[in-house]
Order: structure tokens, then sequence, then C-alpha cells
């Protein structure tokens, strides 16, 4: 069953801004593994740098629906907004798209004895989470990204305490 060969890395996002590609090599790119551990927590480390995997239910953005832009905890780089996040009850963030397919890639995953798609800062390489596909939970891709929540950092939209009406956007 390979789900992910044409989807994932076929799909073009329609909405891909193209300078959002210019973004992506900049700072933190040729930082040296010495430089990472002293710049994150043990923690941050642990998973952007070594692709671990925080326990589900216990990360900061596993529940909540605050609008704003997730930006890449190790970089900077937005990855992901609050518009493609949703519910998936499974202990971590999850979203159906990136902000922009250039801001993430891809990497075959074969370890622990699963078939999966890992994915990453586009920008300074460190581990995000994994990409599924196909599980029927009704979004726009039926993707699920599953995303650490210390690999991210929310950065809440300026009028999102603006209650009630949202037209704009
Ligand atoms: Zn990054």
């Amino acid at each position: 069953m390979s789900i992910f060969g044409n989807s994932i890395f076929g799909h073009k996002a329609p909405d891909t801004a193209p300078e959002a590609a210019s973004a992506v090599g900049g700072k933190g790119a040729e930082k040296t593994d010495a430089q990472w551990r002293e710049e994150l927590t043990p923690g941050e480390y642990h998973v952007l740098r070594q692709a671990g995997t925080e326990r589900p239910y216990t990360g900061e953005y596993w529940d909540t629906h605050t609008a704003g832009v997730y930006q890449c905890r190790a970089c900077g780089t937005e990855l992901f907004t609050s518009k493609e996040k949703f519910d998936s009850h499974c202990g971590w963030p999850s979203f159906w798209a990136p902000l922009a397919e250039g801001n993430v890639r891809y990497i075959h995953d074969r370890t622990l004895g699963m078939d999966r798609v890992e994915v990453r800062c586009a920008s300074c390489d460190s581990h995000l989470g994994h990409v599924f596909e196909g599980e029927g939970f009704g979004t726009p891709t039926d993707q699920r990204y599953c995303i650490n929540s210390i690999s991210i950092r929310l950065v809440p939209q300026e009028d999102a305490q603006v209650s009630g009406t949202e037209q704009e956007n």
C-alpha cells in the first residue's frame, strides 16, 4: 500500500506563495550540533535534532485552538497555521497541510519497524513529526501532519481576541 506515492510528493499547494521558497535555507542551516545543544532545551534538542517524539497529550498545543501561526522552534520559519489545524484526538497537534509546501521536507522513515514519512523543517532540517494519509478524518487533504508541540511555537494572531465575527480573510 504505497499511500504516499502520489499525493505527498506530487502535491502542489495551489496557494503557495512564490516568496515562501526564498525563506528556505536561511538562518540556522549551518549550525553545529554543539550550537544546537546550547540553544535548545534538552527536550527540544531530543525531538528537533534527534528525531525524538514527545509523549502524547503532554505537549503544549495538542488541544490548542488559538488563531495564529506555528513557527519552527529551532529557526523560526513559519510552518503551519491554525487554519489547517484540526482535532485528531491523537495527543499531538495535527494539521492537514503545511503553511506552504516548500517550508517542510519529507523523508521516508522505516525505523521502528514502521513505514512512515517524516516531516522536517526545510530551513534548518529539524525533525517536526510525521505525516499520515488516508485515515478518514474528512479534512481537505485526508492527511494528518502529526507534529510534536515541542518542535513548534505558536505566534498568536494579533486580532485573535476580537470575538464574534471573523469576516476578513
Ligand atoms: Zn527550522
